[in-house]
């Protein structure tokens, strides 16, 4: 099955896991998931041909679901989804024996975690995680969100990219990355948006019936494609050179998510100032755009290096040498702020 066909079935999915009360929802409960949830529910035999298909979006859909604790009672400490950073959304530690469900680590009088507890029972790497993720003193009710979409709820659109894009696993760590990335929460949004493929460059506009020009609005020879727009374009071909980010340049055909990781793993030192520049880049050609305005390469270096040493300087003074200690806070605290800052 194709993978818009795939992502479309996954919106079937979503709301017949968030609405198992519709006629819809009944009657796939009462035949196929009488006993189990639906994430769980097996294929079978002689399923009708709209269960098949809905089933088969499963892997699809699944890939961005994560459980927001609340009361921690429908949580599964040791199977569910619930926590992330770049290792995944799942606990990496043994199972402790009737310890189960995430409300076993909630202290329920003082609406808090069990820290001493978590922290003699989990490996670090879970203890961070854990600990990261804020607690309501209502403790409310457990809920099953979409991460990757702007308001927790499944988007055709980003499962379709995903299944584009085909490495899931890459996605997951760029997303985490962008919300680590040491920028201001504007060049994140952005940075998202080239992630997902929204970012409205001609060809996407015309993509999305939104215009019938492609061309490039700065050197107008091109069609303008997000890897024309930062790296290929004339106008500003030489600007990763000149800010000292030429081993940043990406080879043609991999997504953002690819390389982003790519950044990561090998250039972590100067991952921000790629970052900046595409920021800057992408600011240069609105003014070009919106106020017929060509600001120059000169000023366009300019702009990035000042702007990385300034919040490379505000880092500092903020988190000074606890920095890293912070990182996976950030991170954890990342995917709801993310998700907060699309809304
Ligand atoms: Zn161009």
């Amino acid at each position: 099955m194709g993978v818009f066909n795939l992502a479309l079935l996954g919106k079937q999915a979503w709301r017949l896991m968030q609405h198992q009360k519709s006629l819809l929802g009944k009657v796939m409960v009462a035949k196929y998931f009488k006993h189990s949830a639906f994430l769980e529910s097996s294929l079978g035999f002689a399923g009708s041909y709209s269960w098949t298909s809905i089933w088969s979006s499963k892997p699809l859909f699944q890939e961005g679901l994560i459980w927001r604790v609340g009361k921690g009672d429908q949580i599964n400490i040791w199977d569910d989804a619930w926590v992330a950073d770049e290792l995944g959304s799942k606990i990496v530690s043994k199972k402790i024996a009737n310890v189960e469900k995430v409300k076993d680590l909630i202290d329920l009088d003082s609406g808090e975690w069990k820290h001493d507890f978590i922290s003699e029972n989990f490996c670090d790497r879970d203890v961070k995680c854990i600990l990261s993720i804020p607690l309501s003193m209502r403790l409310p009710c457990d809920e099953q969100i979409w991460a990757f979409s702007k308001d927790g709820r499944y988007s055709v659109k980003i499962a379709y990219f995903l299944g584009k894009s085909c490495n899931l696993d890459n996605f997951h760590k760029a997303w985490v990355i962008i919300w680590g990335l040491n920028v201001t929460p504007k060049i994140r949004r952005f940075l998202w948006r080239v992630g997902i493929g929204t970012l409205p460059v001609r060809e996407y506009l015309v993509y999305s019936h939104m215009s019938t020009d492609k061309v490039c609005p700065c050197c107008s020879t091109e069609a303008e494609t997000m890897r024309h727009a930062f790296l290929d374009c004339p106008t500003v071909k030489d600007l990763w050179t000149e800010v000292g980010c030429e081993k940043l340049i990406w080879s043609a055909g991999i997504t953002f998510a690819d390389f982003l990781v790519e950044w990561k793993e090998r250039f972590s030192s100067i991952i921000h100032v790629g970052a900046i520049l595409l920021w800057k880049i992408w600011n240069r050609r609105n003014d070009i755009v919106f106020n017929s305005v060509e600001v120059s390469h000169c000023t366009v270096i300019e702009r990035t290096k000042a702007l990385s040493t300034d919040i490379a300087a505000y880092a500092e003074k903020i988190y000074g040498g606890i920095g890293a200690l912070l990182f996976p806070l950030v991170l954890r605290y990342g995917n709801r702020l993310l998700m907060m800052l699309l809304r």
